[in-house]
């Protein structure tokens, strides 16, 4: 199939799943207006890069993923946006390799500053509203079976280690109607599984109303989907979500928290002074106590500034304790321009990676005493893919099949089986296809 307007493009994002979700519909904008999606850059006419520069460790994989794209595709037009471009315009567009420099705020101008602008850079403070734009994928031109719903952006936190709010701007929140308008369409289109994004959809507001309120009449809706939350922050975490979380068999019982730590003292320094942290644990530990099939995984930082050897362990024992079924872990790293960047007790590497080493261990115990605590339970998947047959339950655990005649993006009912730690997936029989 040749591009209506001749023009082929290849996306490349870096960093969070915010990042991921917005390259994907720019993707959608962009088929939409004729451009032909590649995989490989080199047939592309065109590359966008979304880059992340929130760790040293992601500056320095955007910068890598940069130099590649040029020298593997020397006569593409380079357009780099995101994180590192809102944080260094100047130094990329001083890059001759490099067209267009599209700053945080003007993501929604992609599609059509490519059409009409030769080569220049977009700039300015990361506080526009931003919501991706309005082209919703075709799920038969599309490998995704799930909808990205961007329903927030940016942060009014201050976390000592964080420059978030200052290439993303402060927290702002997509128009209510305009989320619901979006979520009919998107389940309209095929999707059966809409996930909402954001830096921290948590601090979705519209007047009273909070997330909580938003995925209530999302879940009013008369539609076949189910809803999967992407990252909250502790702070967001409420009774009334986790109420939510455990009875609505639509919203996907799966829980991704920011937690960063669960030591008092290093939350303290971090800047993210939840007012009791211990409660906050607590609750998490009750909640799984009662919902047991529910997943909760979270984010960490390991040797942050001043973090003691008990410190870290009294953040490990609650892993165990609370039981997260995944963690992604961070060796802390100094960001310039952060505060945490001019704290003395810095942590020296090795330790860092010694305690990384250990808190991955402990999750991956706890992932698989989670696992092999449902096995044997019924489960809804959308099948993600054909050979082999595989999906992701609601609660995290992606399953592979035998032989089914359901589609791509269609549901079914299984019950998983025998866990494979090494490849952190579930073999599982089918128990009924719903489509047929
Ligand atoms: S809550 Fe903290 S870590 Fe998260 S984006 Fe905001 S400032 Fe950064």
């Amino acid at each position: 199939m040749t591009a209506k307007n001749g023009k082929t493009v290849a996306l490349r994002s870096v960093g969070c799943r915010t990042n991921q979700e917005e390259i994907t519909l720019l993707g959608a904008e962009l088929a939409a207006r004729g451009y032909r999606l590649m995989e490989e850059i080199t047939e592309a006419d065109v590359v966008v890069i979304n880059t992340c520069s929130v760790t040293s460790c992601s500056e320095s994989k955007t910068r890598r993923l940069i130099g590649a794209v040029a020298r593997k595709a020397p006569r593409a037009r380079l357009l780099v946006t995101g994180c590192l471009a809102q944080q260094r315009p100047e130094a990329l567009a001083a890059d001759p390799r490099i067209r267009w420099v599209v700053g945080n705020a003007h993501k929604d101008r992609i599609a059509s500053i490519i059409d009409n602008v030769d080569g220049a850079v977009f700039h300015s403070r990361p506080d526009a509203p931003v919501w991706g734009g309005e082209a919703i994928p075709d799920t038969n031109d599309t490998p995704r079976t799930r909808f990205p719903l961007k329903i927030q952006e940016g942060c009014n936190y201050t976390c000592a280690y964080c420059i978030v709010p200052s290439l993303r701007g402060p927290a702002r929140s997509r128009p209510w109607t305009e989320v619901i308008e979006r979520c009919i369409g998107a389940a309209d289109a095929g999707f059966r599984e809409i996930v909402l994004t954001g830096t921290h959809i948590g601090q979705y507001r519209d007047g009273a109303r909070g997330l909580a309120e938003l995925v209530e009449e999302m879940l009013g809706l008369s539609r076949d989907f189910r809803i999967r939350l992407s990252s909250l922050d502790p702070r967001d975490v409420t009774p009334r979500l986790l109420d939510l979380v455990a009875g609505d068999t639509r919203l996907c019982p799966h829980l991704h928290v920011s937690v960063q730590s669960l030591c008092g003292t290093v939350l303290k320094a971090m800047g993210r002074p939840y007012a009791d942290h211990e409660s906050f644990a607590v609750m998490l530990h009750e909640f799984r106590r009662k919902a047991p099939r529910v997943a909760v995984g979270g984010d960490f930082i390991v040797g942050f500034p001043g973090e003691s050897d008990g410190m870290f362990e009294t953040t490990r024992g609650w892993v165990e304790r609370i039981g997260f079924c995944y963690g992604h872990v961070f060796r802390y790293s100094p960001r310039p321009g952060t505060p945490a960047a001019t704290f003395t007790n810095q942590i020296d590497e090795q330790e860092k990676r010694r305690r990384s080493r250990l808190l991955i261990n402990t999750v991956r115990s706890t992932r698989r005493r989670f696992v092999e605590s449902v096995i044997g339970v019924r489960e809804r998947i959308i099948v993600e893919k054909r050979s082999p047959v595989m999906g992701v339950t609601g609660n995290y655990i992606r399953v592979e099949l035998p032989e089914t005649s359901a589609r791509r993006g269609e549901w079914l009912t299984i019950v998983p089986s025998d866990y494979d730690a090494r490849r952190d997936r579930c073999r599982a029989t089918v128990v009924a296809e719903e489509n047929v």
